[in-house]
């Protein structure tokens, strides 16, 4: 009798430690296109990408569904299963109508840096985030016991993904420490003290960095020499790289800027793993990591590039690395894993309209400011352009009032003038998106990431192909077209089913399966579909 009781609590025992996984892991790859898994196929091997794509879920037609496609709004739309017009977070940095000031995504001054910083680096958290995220929902359902970290090279996506109950979130600093703030504790926990005085970023600028592989891997990308690329810290953008005279130059902060940054973060990662003890007992805990490097590769040299491509066969090795420590150290099948990307990336116009086969342009800011200024001026004799930052222009409307000028006329004339601008398709105002009812994906991706507190007077949607970035070389994104929308999005491990799923879907619905695969409580603000593929119901 005595011993079927055990028997009975054992099995008990057993099945509640199955309903969650130990740890989940989410992965996001900052500027990740999702033809990248299947154009660099051929060069991954079997351990890292291809791992999760084969014997994981792939949604291959996954999709940001609002604008602007940046890192701040990626990463809080992953992890809140919601927009910028619900979560806030309304681009990495933008002008707020109602402060009437430029703000920083995650910018709080009440708050001080922990770890040796520059400047203020360490002035953050995620108080700026409306809404909660996945890893919020996960503290509360645990009543705080699992643990939530978030790690990242960008303070923006470690914090943000972490959300406002995170135990930690760590992020990189120009000095070379990863360093975090007094919104999560008083002081750095020991092992990242340590791990900050062995400066392991040393050895791999001691290693430069050329070719992983033989040249002739690379006929996916463009010639090395390409005039589509920019300089790297005033190196030539040509293998290999001398990162010893770059380090000399720049110091630390060389480490975003080279696939090496991948690798140091994953070596913080695993400490923070052991350390942090996350997966270790039945109470799950959430790693949020978000590979930054690739973003800053992707925008000196172009998706087109051999350091692109050079960047992810190295990335394809450390994630395969990571998954086989996760299979030591937590067990295979008890940890779930997601990977996804912030946004994607845009084709250089550039390189797009070579030999005139396709009329679109780089547009630098800079130049439609000059543009704005001069219409305002010549029209009003004053410049009324409060702030523009792609794609909000802020009109003054002190400045308007005291000229006696009636707002809406003003605007109608700045938004008659834009649309004679090369780039410009289209130019809304707060009453036509507000009132939009109808299906045009551009118009609802605007309503999306539009918030009438903080946004522009005008929001401009520019022609598909189009990029307006700083520098007519490398890339850049914001848009709400399929370049910058269409992202990876793999499910591996813990009830995941393998398959594949080629119907379009939202970055929105990463947030609300992860709650029901956790059977935890929604995020408070998401809508989203569930993504009921890709339970593994068997089990
Ligand atoms: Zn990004
Ligand atoms: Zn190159
Ligand atoms: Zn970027």
């Amino acid at each position: 009798m005595k011993k079927l009781f055990l028997c009975v609590a054992l099995f008990t025992l057993k099945a509640t430690a199955q309903e969650r996984p130990k740890l989940v892991v989410g992965i996001v790859v900052d500027q990740m296109k999702a033809e990248y898994l299947y154009r660099f196929s051929d060069d991954f091997s079997e351990k890292g990408f291809k791992r999760l794509m084969n014997k994981g879920f792939v949604f291959d037609n996954t999709h940001y569904n609002y604008m602007p496609t940046s890192t701040a709004p990626g990463h809080s739309s992953i992890y809140t299963g919601t927009t910028p017009s619900v979560h806030g977070i309304m681009g990495n940095d933008w002008f707020n109508r109602s402060l009437g000031r430029k703000m920083y995504c995650t910018d709080d001054k009440s708050v001080k840096a922990l770890g040796e910083s520059i400047k203020t680096e360490g002035e953050m958290s995620p108080r700026n985030l409306l809404a909660t995220t996945i890893t919020d929902e996960l503290r509360l359902s645990t009543n705080f016991r699992g643990k939530v970290i978030g790690l990242s090279l960008k303070d923006r996506s470690s914090i943000l993904p972490a959300g406002h109950f995170a135990n930690w979130a760590f992020w990189y600093s120009n000095s070379g420490n990863f360093i975090s703030s007094t919104f999560y504790g008083e002081q750095l926990p020991d092992w990242v003290t340590q791990f900050n005085s062995e400066k392991n970023y040393q050895k791999y600028v001691d290693g430069g960095w050329n070719l992983l592989k033989p040249v002739a891997t690379y006929d996916e990308s463009l010639p090395d020499e390409n005039p589509y690329e920019t300089e790297l810290f005033k190196h030539k953008p040509v293998f290999p790289y001398n990162l010893k005279e770059m380090f000399q130059a720049k110091g630390p902060e060389i480490m975003r800027s080279i696939p090496f940054g991948n690798d140091f973060l994953a070596e913080f990662a695993k400490k923070a793993i052991v350390n942090e003890q996350l997966g270790k007992d039945n109470i799950t805990d959430f790693l949020a990591l978000s590979f930054s490097a690739t973003d800053y590769v992707g925008h000196d040299f172009g998706t087109r590039s051999m350091e692109v491509q050079d960047t992810y066969l190295r990335l394809d090795e450390t994630i395969a690395d990571f998954l086989t420590f996760l299979d030591k150290t937590v067990g295979k099948g008890n940890y779930l894993v997601f990977l996804t990307a912030d946004h994607a990336a845009a084709e250089s116009a550039n390189l797009m309209n070579k030999d005139r086969k396709y009329d679109v342009l780089n547009v630098p800011a800079k130049e439609i400011r000059e543009a704005i200024k001069k219409f305002s001026v010549d029209k009003y004799g004053v410049d009324f352009n409060q702030n523009y930052m792609k794609y909000n222009l802020h009109l003054n409307r002190e400045l308007i009032s005291q000229k006696g000028l009636v707002f809406n006329d003003v605007r109608q004339a700045f938004k008659t003038f834009l649309m004679t601008q090369p780039q410009v398709k289209r130019v809304f105002t707060e009453e036509e998106i507000l009132a939009y009812s109808g299906n045009d994906l551009y118009i609802n991706n605007i309503y999306r990431g539009y918030d009438p507190t903080q946004s522009g007077d005008l929001i401009i949607l520019d022609k598909p192909g189009f990029v307006q970035n700083w520098i007519p070389t490398g890339t850049d994104h914001a848009t709400p077209y399929n370049y910058d929308t269409h992202v990876p999005l793999l499910f591996y491990g813990w009830n995941v089913k393998k398959g594949k799923n080629h119907d379009r879907k939202e970055i929105t619905q990463i947030a609300p399966t992860i709650a029901q695969m956790l059977s935890i409580t929604l995020p408070n603000a998401t809508e989203a579909k569930i993504l009921t593929e890709v339970f593994d119901n068997k089990k």
